[in-house]
């Protein structure tokens, strides 16, 4: 089975007059493989002529075309968002408990999240309901759509994006959240979520972990039998991320799906894993139910056992030895100093970098993006500092006009593992957060610098690419011998990439306290006993899990002050 794809959004006819048209093999020879659309101006691809030569592939100047030979058991066909559109490929399993889904971007997470709520009804199966229900008799989704179609079953939805929520609700948090509650729990999940403190404020002077929080809590507040979150953990930091997963976790007897590229979250929430993979943008198939340790073992490895298909190499998770202090030169030496704004007051402990990669953590609004700013020399300090080493800045708030595109002279590799070559040519306007992100991690690194400050490189990034990101720059940094200082809140990357941790604490919005430079034991003790949480480490592939709370080896590690197991 053969299938192909355009994207019509990068299509441009009138620049290349239908070269793809012009060259098809198929076309010349009178088959009509290609046809123009009337009314779009677009070409079409008709699949059962196409012969899978991949010329046009090829030729397009603009990377719109995907042809993909798939192998015939893949599963049902559920949706096509129209003509040489996306496709999607089985449905996940409804189950009581908490169903993890996770995914490269483009591969259908959020199209699978519509059809759940009821907002999308699948197209592949005639679009009428009864078909659809009939389609999946006997199996869970089934009962699940049937009911969902006769309203027998209510869902709410957190959609993947908020940033747009000011502009349709008005009003202040306390009075927008009040509308909702319908538990009648309203205290409740506002401590749990962590919005007391912002109920007077108006929504549009939300920052946006408030703004996630509000929307979630909008979500949970709705007496439903079905609740789906589009990848929650955006924008909120460590602690409110373990908060929302502990929240999630107490809702019993009721369907929850949860869309998240934070890897330790989504293994910290699920009950059960569902991995979409396929083609960005091209195709994407749901596979089986699974348990959390196996669904994200498998995603990591690659390799789906119950279905036997191999959809990409192995990301390997090797546990390293972070590099002791002796072996890392020095770059910087900086005096302690203090940086005070109206009602915000940062204080940094004197501190020390070397080559090697400081990761940094710390709760929204401690100062951590005005300590990395100082060292960029974008802020004062109260108290003069100089700073000779030679820095290079990505901001946590990226403008389009600060990336200079010319800089971006990296050595082959990286471009092509970053996956931002076809980017190139592009309107940094028109970029997706993710794309734009991925060019500002570029550009930073292309600069000539002794110390790389990045500030929250994982916001945007889906899994994959975080994870192609931790191996990047720990290879950056060891090849060239530079230092970098991380600052993130996916502790997975964190603690993958950091030979040694500053922690930042204090009062979110009033004070905030940065440590020197602290070793990965040390440093993950301290942050993860404030968190409140313990690790463990996965025997087969040693990446760290987060410990149900109370289980025998939280209170065991609370009990011997190990948070953080090596
Ligand atoms: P994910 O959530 O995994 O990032 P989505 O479900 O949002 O993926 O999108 C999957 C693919 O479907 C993307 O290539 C996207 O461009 C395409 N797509 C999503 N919505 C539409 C739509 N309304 N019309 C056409 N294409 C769409
Ligand atoms: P973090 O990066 O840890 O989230 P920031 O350094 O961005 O924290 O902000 C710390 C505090 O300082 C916040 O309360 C923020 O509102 C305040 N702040 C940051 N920049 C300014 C500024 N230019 N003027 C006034 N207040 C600021
Ligand atoms: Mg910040």
């Amino acid at each position: 089975m053969r299938i192909a794809v355009l994207n019509k959004d990068r299509c441009k006819p009138k620049e290349c007059n239908y070269l793809c048209y012009r060259i098809c093999p198929r076309v010349k020879t009178g088959k009509e493989t290609i046809i123009i659309d009337e009314k779009t101006k677009k070409p079409v691809i008709i699949e059962d002529l196409c012969s899978g030569c991949g010329i046009c592939v090829k030729k397009c100047p603009f990377n719109s075309i995907v042809i993909i030979n798939l192998p015939e058991e893949i599963g049902e066909p559920i949706h096509q968002y129209g003509v040489n559109g996306f496709r999607l490929y089985n449905l996940p399993t409804p189950r009581h408990g908490v169903v993890g889904i996770i995914g490269q971007n483009g591969v259908g997470k959020t199209t699978v999240m519509k059809i759940l709520s009821g907002e999308l009804k699948p197209n592949l199966c005639q679009g009428d309901w009864d078909k659809i229900v009939e389609h999946f008799r006997g199996r869970e989704i089934q009962n699940y759509l049937e009911k969902l179609a006769n309203n027998e079953i209510r869902a709410v939805h957190k959609p993947q994006y908020i940033d747009s929520i000011p502009k349709y609700v008005k009003g202040t948090v306390r009075d927008v959240l009040r509308d909702r509650d319908e538990v009648g729990n309203f205290d409740e999940i506002i401590n749990e979520i962590g919005l007391e403190n912002s109920l007077n404020k108006n929504i549009n002077e939300l920052s946006g972990g408030e703004l996630q929080k509000l929307a979630i809590s909008a979500c949970l507040l709705r007496d439903a039998d079905v609740y789906l979150l589009d990848e929650p953990s955006s924008y909120l930091d460590v602690r409110e991320r373990l908060n929302l997963a502990r929240v999630i976790r107490n809702i019993r007897d009721k369907f929850i799906f949860v869309v998240e590229h934070d890897l330790i979250v989504l293994d910290y929430l699920s009950d059960y894993i569902h991995v979409i993979f396929g083609t960005p943008g091209a195709y994407g198939i749901v596979s089986s139910i699974k348990s959390v340790r196996v669904g994200i073992n498998e995603y990591l490895s690659g390799f789906l056992r119950s279905e036997n298909i191999r959809f990409r190499d192995e990301i390997k998770f090797e546990v390293r030895e972070a590099k002791g202090k002796e072996e890392r030169k020095i770059t910087l030496k900086y005096p302690k100093f203090e940086k005070s704004y109206d009602g915000f007051r940062l204080h940094a402990e004197e501190g020390c970098i070397r080559i090697g990669i400081t990761g940094i953590l710390g709760p929204n609004a401690t100062g951590k993006t005005t300590f990395i700013k100082i060292l960029a020399g974008v802020e004062k300090p109260d108290n003069k500092i100089d700073i000779k080493a030679r820095i290079s800045y990505k901001r946590q708030y990226i403008k389009p006009r600060n990336i200079i595109v010319r800089n971006l002279n990296l050595r082959d590799e990286f471009i092509r593992k970053f996956n931002i070559e076809h980017l190139l040519d592009r309107n940094l306007m028109d970029l997706s957060g993710g794309e734009l992100q991925r060019v500002a991690i570029a550009e930073c690194l292309s600069r000539d610098a002794d110390i790389y400050l990045l500030d929250e490189p994982s916001a945007y990034l889906d899994v994959e690419e975080r994870l192609r990101l931790a191996k990047l720059l720990r290879k950056f940094s060891t090849d060239n011998e530079k230092s970098l200082l991380v600052v993130d809140h996916d502790i997975l990357l964190i603690d993958y990439l950091s030979d040694e941790l500053m922690v930042f604490s204090g009062k979110s919005g009033i004070c905030g306290n940065a440590s020197r430079q602290l070793d990965m034991r040390e440093g993950m003790n301290l942050f993860l006993r404030e968190m409140d949480v313990t690790f463990r480490r996965d025997p087969e592939t040693g990446r760290p899990r987060a410990n149900k709370p109370n289980s025998v080896k939280d209170r065991e590690q609370k009990k011997s002050g190990k948070y953080y197991y090596i």
